[in-house]
């Protein structure tokens, strides 16, 4: 972060100086417990925690400034030394408005990506290809929410592009993060059921992951999933330019797609007067989609081939999304545990079924959350689309009937689906279920925090 005065923040937080103290910070934290000397404190209010009851130790931790909501401050009424506190009238609210400030000081276009699956992968292989001619400041991680942004916003310094994932929930919450990033590129990734509790449609998932476009001008450009048909519906709609890439359709498509098991994908990118090969080191059919959004976006910056190619092999694979790794008897378990929904299940049971032919092969699945009304048939299709694939299924959850009965449904005979409602329980019987298998995917939403049972399967518990 480039250095920025407490009279720059009041100003631009709208906030008031408790007592009158000139300086300046050199970063910005949200969190007592790592700041850095000199930084910013921003105490935010969460379900668990007051980031209020922390402003003394981030002081004693060297903070150099904090914020404080004006109604918090009894919380700090035992401050005993002279610290520059600034009041504001909620310090979430601030935080973005001095995000926003921030951004506003550097003139460098930003890469703003968003879809139902594949955010984090696709800003991985875009961040490769156009770090092999631009400095580029990414997210780290997931940070990609109104707490991520900011955060990754004040890491700016002397990069010459930027390149951020959007997560959303509900309508407006793109709209208010593309105020904030003032991107130049949007992409959507897919439209596909995350968030469908929410929202009601996937119409509705579509229009919420378009509030990017309201914020660019007709020069900038929106890259979009042409397989997805929410999106390829606004052909022509849309008031930014559009390129759409795609398997089945699109200006820029892949084809001549080759799986190279757990090494990548191979495919020929061609349209729009291009047609070169590139090789990508994430496994799965989906993640052609994610590499065709990167060279579009390559392209749009000017990137030469080559660049985009060599950009493409050096894109490092996110941990715990299709992550393999050796089990304690020599099996190769697949770690897709980081987060599942309908269409990452379905990509996931894909990649297992085009791995190891005539291997034996177990997915150990749980609960896909967050699907509201629709839950019950999605665990069901997941269970048919997984009887296709797998000898064993192992299902955990509170779903895991429905993804049996739909994994009965599709053919599996009963003597190979085990259901457990507890993870500890299948845990506990992990070894006696998938103990002979070659290949193990386990997969679940988040919350399922099914990494426990990779550890126990490779042997770190
Ligand atoms: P989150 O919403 O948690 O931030 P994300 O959109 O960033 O997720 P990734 O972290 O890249 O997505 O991938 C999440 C899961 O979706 C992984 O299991 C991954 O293999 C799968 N996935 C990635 N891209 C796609 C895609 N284009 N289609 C279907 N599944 C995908
Ligand atoms: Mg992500």
């Amino acid at each position: 972060m480039k250095p920025i005065s407490y009279e720059e923040i009041v100003k631009a937080t709208g906030g008031q100086m408790e007592k009158n103290i000139e300086g300046e910070i050199s970063g910005v934290s949200t969190d007592s417990r790592t700041i850095k000397p000199g930084e910013l404190f921003v105490p935010l209010i969460g379900e668990k925690f007051d980031g209020h009851d922390f402003i003394k130790t981030a002081f004693e931790r060297g903070a150099g400034a904090s914020l404080c909501s004006e109604d918090r401050k009894y919380k700090i009424s035992d401050l005993d030394f002279e610290k520059p506190l600034i009041l504001v009238k909620d310090t979430k609210e601030a935080f973005l408005k001095l995000a926003k400030y921030y951004r506003s000081l550097f003139d460098i276009p930003f890469v703003a990506i968003t879809g139902s699956v594949g955010k984090t992968s696709t800003k991985e292989m875009v961040a490769a290809v156009l770090g092999k001619r631009y400095k580029v400041l990414k997210n780290e991680g997931n940070f990609n929410n109104e707490i991520g942004l900011p955060l990754t916003i004040f890491r700016l310094d002397d990069h010459e592009i930027g390149v951020v994932e959007m997560g959303m929930s509900g309508f407006g919450e793109i709209r208010r993060l593309s105020i904030l990033v003032r991107p130049k590129v949007g992409v959507i990734t897919n439209i596909g059921v995350s968030h469908i509790e929410k929202l009601g449609s996937k119409e509705n998932i579509a229009k919420a992951k378009l509030e990017i476009a309201e914020v660019l001008s007709e020069k900038d450009l929106m890259v979009l999933n042409a397989d997805s048909p929410e999106l390829y519906a606004k052909k022509g709609k849309l008031l930014p330019r559009t390129l759409f890439f795609g398997i089945e359709k699109g200006d820029l498509k892949a084809e001549d797609i080759v799986s190279l098991g757990q090494d990548g994908m191979k495919f020929r990118v061609i349209g729009n007067g291009i047609d070169f090969s590139v090789k990508i080191p994430f496994v799965g059919i989906h993640q052609v989609y994610n590499a065709l959004a990167a060279v579009a976006v390559g392209l749009e910056f000017g990137l030469s081939v080559e660049e985009i190619q060599r950009g493409l092999i050096d894109a490092k694979p996110c941990k715990m999304r299709l992550e393999f790794k050796k089990s304690r008897t020599g099996a190769t378990v697949i770690d897709d545990s980081y987060n599942a929904s309908p269409d990452s299940m379905k990509a996931a049971l894909r990649v297992l079924s085009e791995l190891g032919k005539g291997k034996k092969k177990a997915a150990v699945l749980g609960d896909m959350l967050e699907l509201g009304d629709y839950a019950a048939d999605a665990h069901r299709e997941v269970g048919k689309c997984a009887a296709a694939v797998t000898d064993i299924l192992v299902c955990i959850g509170k779903h895991a009937v429905d993804l049996a009965r739909g994994a009965l449904e599709g053919g599996l005979s009963s003597r190979f689906i085990y259901t457990f409602s507890k993870k500890d329980e299948a845990i506990a019987c992990m070894e006696k279920l998938v103990g002979d298998c070659d290949i193990i995917l386990v997969k679940a939403s988040r919350g399922m925090k099914m990494e426990e049972i990779v550890d126990f399967l490779v042997g770190r518990s």
